[in-house]
């Protein structure tokens, strides 16, 4: 069963991961494959990369997410496939594996550019295009390790996602441009916010390093959204009175959070984001400048 390791690593009392069990729904439509990016801070800060294959999600953890830019390959470590309807997963996990705030990064739809996909898994090497908002264009997953690898040992979950030369390739960093949710607009904050940030007073999941200082960032500015909406939620209270409070409670840098606060159709969150990544001019213009010479 594909989705053995999944389960095993996971207690579904404790977390609000999808179980994967009984009637997982298609993200996409019925004749397309789905394809999405997690952004996961647990231990360390990471990019699940995950293409539906067989019922399932095939499964990559980037360190550093992926990158537009064909010189920069980036390593993808294969992990356990995941459910369907993971997905569309977004939120946090309080404790146990992978405990930390998942975010919606980007999804869509994939295409293979082989006809069999899962000789080209075995070999180690799988061309496909992409459909997402945030990555669009031909990317390739070329295995590095293992008895497959050209290389010969090491580990044989060990990948590299490189995008291929295109119009849609180009030295835009996209997990700096583009770095909220497609699914709630939000930053991890927003997400944590939406939960308990309380959750994680005494037992955060990463304590040290580069992971624990962000979180720590993070479960403080989520603290502040949460205190500012609770304070502004009474019906009673005068709304200048309220803003006001809020304004001298809240630092300059929390300001840019109040517009996830504010309710949205997903249609229209869907559309700002493609909107802004539709900014995303340096691909473009480079293509146009590339043609011309
Ligand atoms: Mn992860």
């Amino acid at each position: 069963m594909p989705l053995d390791e999944y389960w095993r690593k996971r207690d579904f009392s404790k977390t609000p991961e999808p179980s994967g069990r009984g009637g997982s729904r298609r993200p996409a439509a019925a004749d397309r494959l789905f394809f999405c990016v997690q952004k996961h801070l647990a231990s360390h800060l990471h990019y699940d990369f995950r293409l539906e294959h067989k019922g399932v999600l095939l499964s990559w953890a980037v360190p550093k997410g992926p990158s537009l830019d064909p010189k920069t390959k980036r390593l993808a470590m294969q992990t356990e496939d995941h459910p369907l309807d993971y997905g569309t997963f977004e939120g946090v996990i309080p404790s146990g594996y992978g405990a930390g705030i998942v975010m919606l990064w980007d999804q869509g739809t994939w295409t293979p550019q082989v006809d069999d996909v899962e000789a080209a898994l075995k070999k180690g090497d799988l061309k496909f295009t992409l459909d997402g908002y945030k990555l669009k264009g031909s990317w390739v997953l070329v295995r590095t390790g293992g008895r497959y690898g050209s290389r010969g040992g090491g580990d044989a979950r060990s990948w590299l996602l490189i995008k291929h030369r295109d119009e849609w390739a180009g030295e835009l960093d996209i997990t700096e441009f583009a770095p909220r949710s497609v699914k709630s607009d939000g930053d991890f904050e927003d997400i944590l916010a939406a939960d308990n940030p309380d959750v994680w007073e005494s037992h955060r999941p990463a304590e040290g390093g580069e992971a624990g200082t962000m979180l720590r960032t993070i479960i403080e500015r989520a603290s502040r959204l949460r205190a500012s909406r609770d304070a502004a939620a009474p019906a009673s209270r005068p709304k200048a009175a309220a803003s006001s409070a809020n304004a001298a409670k809240r630092p300059a840098a929390g300001a840019r959070k109040t517009r996830a606060a504010a309710p949205a159709t997903t249609t229209a969150r869907r559309t700002k984001t493609t909107a802004r990544v539709k900014k995303a001019a340096p691909p473009r213009a480079k293509r146009a400048r590339r043609s011309r010479s």
